[in-house]
């Protein structure tokens, strides 16, 4: 242990070159430099990663499911994520009787496998950059609303051409802000079924005292399958289905894993704020985040407080208050980061020294302009802000007033021809859309909505005048008292028919007309707020025409500055990034070790839930020694590891893979100092966390008895 300081400051020394801050696209992988790639410890030449001519590679093991990264682990459909990937299949599938959410599941044969209704899985094959052509077609616009519609329209053309091919689900994405335009070709495979999760006291293991904290001893991993039609295409959930043959899959590494060694992330991170300015990092701190923090810290705790007695309460907001803890945890954790790296005034003085290099420069003068009308139109958004806030949130909140949303939009858009379609009511999303509207009644429990509903309310009347929401006003005016508003709220709830499954079903097929006949609260609710939820859509609309012709020119500058590759925003597409295992000190005279190991799980049991390691583990681990799994380095069972890797929310389920291109762990969260990366790289603490790929193989061994399961993964005896 005392060598540990001096390790990390080596690591650190040694490795921070360029390319390791950054999540590469995969054509900008093949642009960095072969060779510095292969001095970090890339074995495998970068055109093994992907081969854009062939649209295949490494890379193309690297999926997308639901959201979170994945990747096919065997020639038999099998995929590797994170438990808290498929979290919501387990809770589709619990019931009383067999709560599968705490007691794991292992399917021993493939007809026992569980269908998740709405899990997706996308494969990519190819990206184009389609820039010229969406700059063209918003060359006209005359202002930024028509310039939003016609940057718009040309994208829905485009996806449908692309989507012409046979199996293709494409989709285009913009860096930051239209700096590039890329066409992603995908495959969408639709029936995914689960195959394996551990107990949750494993996949869990530590619960949100140990969420975005190191050190980790969390299980966070999970298995399921894809299928396709007997005849090899995509196709809806069918017991006549097949399991889908991968062009690629992942190889599980058989060598050690060690401090030091190269490591890369491949997956779909979500969202970051790099490409920001300041001032509209400052709205994400003081605002957005610390709002977050607010609204979801009430929800959970009512969520918490009125599923607490009830078995059948707890498994229904199961997936919903975790993920309200998880995002709710993170917006502390970029406050708190934002703080302490000092982030907003870095970025003050980053720019200040781009403006004052491009100040000089003739060609540079429209850069600066563009950022200073940007930020024009940013102050004027702050004047809605509060109740901008509420609306962008409905979705999280109470499924009353979402489903009743969601059925007037379907209704009201359905009217229009397909183009002219909000994106997420098109014909090629509706099946999907129609899918989540079915599958969240197991996600209902009517006095957590009604809790939820209030709280929203509550919030409606304390905006300030000039952002007022008049339809609640109307509906709940604020001379009511506390008491008189839960009971006005349990009258729509009784009165209501959105709630009920079969209702909900044929109200999805219903004009804005039969919709309206039905005289439901609900509904009633949701068209009277329609006037102003539309103006909020075209305000939107209208700022992303504003930053797709201002964000560009600025960018532009920015990495003109730089004069070195500088990778972009995270935008949900398939991404590289280049890492070391490594250790850390998150303050001062402490020293962070790279890996936890299976005495550390032991070690942290206290018996009491999240740190209740089952009995058979407990006895299990005793054992762990002479298992076959044990690293020789650490004389134990390697749990979780640290990187360098640069990743944020959608790296989730993201292979770990060596220099070789061989799976080594599952990426699945990063430690507390570094959530706030998602504004800035900071290589002093830019540690992602993994599991470590031998504690899955240990549990599906040692745990489970999941011999041919094994054998599939490659690994037999
Ligand atoms: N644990 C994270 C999440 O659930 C995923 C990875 C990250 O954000 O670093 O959002």
């Amino acid at each position: 242990m005392l060598r540990l300081p001096l390790a990390v400051l080596l690591v650190a020394a040694f490795f921070s070159v360029a390319a390791e801050e950054g999540k590469w696209t995969p054509s900008q992988v093949l642009e960095l430099d072969a060779g510095e790639l292969r001095q970090m410890g890339l074995q495998i030449a970068p055109r093994d990663l992907w081969d854009p001519a062939k649209g295949s590679g490494l890379l193309s093991a690297a999926i997308n499911i639901s959201g979170c990264s994945a990747s096919f682990v065997s020639t038999t459909g099998l995929i590797a994520t994170n438990h808290h990937c498929l979290f919501g299949v387990l809770q589709e599938h619990s019931t009383r009787e067999r709560d599968i959410i705490s007691n794991g599941f292992l399917a021993r044969e493939r007809g026992q496998e569980l269908p998740g209704r709405t899990t997706r899985v996308t494969v990519p094959r190819a990206f184009a950059d389609v820039t010229a052509q969406m700059e063209a077609a918003a060359a006209n616009a005359t202002d930024d609303l028509s310039r939003y519609h016609a940057l718009d329209r040309k994208q829905k053309e485009l996806v449908a051409a692309c989507e012409a091919k046979p199996n293709r689900r494409c989709r285009l994405a913009r860096f930051d802000g239209g700096v590039q335009y890329i066409l992603q070709e995908m495959m969408e495979l639709r029936d995914v079924r689960l195959v394996y999760a551990p107990p949750r006291a494993i996949g869990e293991y530590g619960g949100e005292v140990d969420n975005w904290m190191w050190p980790r001893h969390t299980g966070d991993f999970s298995i399921a399958r894809a299928y396709v039609s007997p005849s090899g295409e995509p196709a809806d959930y069918n017991t006549a289905n097949v399991p889908y043959a991968p062009e690629r899959f992942l190889r599980i590494s058989q060598r050690p894993l060690r401090e030091g060694d190269f490591v890369m992330v491949l997956g779909y991170p979500g969202l970051t704020y790099r490409s920001l300015l300041a001032e509209e990092m400052r709205e994400r701190r003081d605002l957005f985040f610390a709002r977050r923090v607010e609204l979801f810290g009430e929800w959970i705790e009512l969520l918490e407080a009125v599923s607490k007695d009830s078995e059948e309460g707890r498994i229904a907001v199961a997936a919903d208050l975790k993920s309200l803890l998880n995002r709710y945890k993170n917006a502390q954790g970029q406050m708190d980061g934002f703080r302490r790296g000092d982030l907003l005034n870095k970025q003050l003085l980053a720019e200040r020294e781009v403006l004052a290099w491009a100040a000089s420069r003739a060609e540079w003068q429209p850069a600066v302009a563009a950022r200073a009308e940007l930020l024009r139109h940013f102050e004027e958004r702050l004047t809605t802000w509060e109740r901008d806030f509420l609306f962008a949130n409905i979705g999280a909140g109470p499924k009353s007033l979402s489903f009743a949303q969601t059925l007037v939009r379907l209704a009201t858009e359905r009217t229009k021809p397909d183009m002219e379609r909000d994106e997420a009511y098109m014909e090629r999303n509706l099946r999907s859309l129609l899918a989540t509207l079915e599958r969240q009644q197991k996600s209902y429990f009517p006095e957590a909505d009604k809790q939820m509903l209030l709280a929203l309310v509550e919030r409606a009347r304390k905006l300030p005048s000039g952002q007022r929401i008049e339809a609640i006003d109307a509906l709940f005016p604020t001379s009511l008292s506390r008491q008189e508003l839960a009971s006005r709220i349990d009258a729509l709830y009784r009165n209501s028919k959105v709630l009920e499954l079969e209702s909900r079903k044929a109200m999805a097929g219903e004009s804005t007309e039969a919709l309206r006949a039905r005289k439901d609260p609900f509904l009633d609710l949701a068209f009277s707020m329609e006037e102003r939820m539309a103006g909020y859509r075209e305000a939107e609309r209208r700022w992303e025409g504003t930053i797709s012709r201002l964000r560009p020119a600025w960018r532009k500058a920015v990495m003109a500055h730089a004069g070195k590759p500088v990778a972009p925003d995270a935008n949900s597409t398939l991404r590289v990034s280049f890492a070391h295992v490594a250790g850390y000190a998150p303050r001062d005279a402490v020293a962070y070790g790279p890996f936890t190991t299976l005495s550390g799980v032991v070690e942290k049991n206290t018996g009491k839930d999240p740190f209740a390691v089952p009995s058979r583990v407990l006895d299990a681990a005793k054992a762990g020694k002479g298992s076959r799994w044990k690293d020789a380095a650490l004389n134990d069972i390697a749990v979780n590891f640290l990187a360098t890797g640069d990743t944020t929310g959608g790296n989730s389920g993201s292979p770990m893979v060596n220099g070789y291109g061989e799976l080594v762990g599952l990426n699945f969260d990063r430690v507390w100092e570094n959530v706030a990366n998602d504004f800035g790289y900071n290589p002093a603490i830019a540690r992602n966390v993994s599991v470590d790929i031998r504690y899955m193989l240990w549990t599906l061994e040692a745990i489970d008895g999941a011999g041919e399961l094994l054998a599939e993964l490659g690994i037999t005896r």
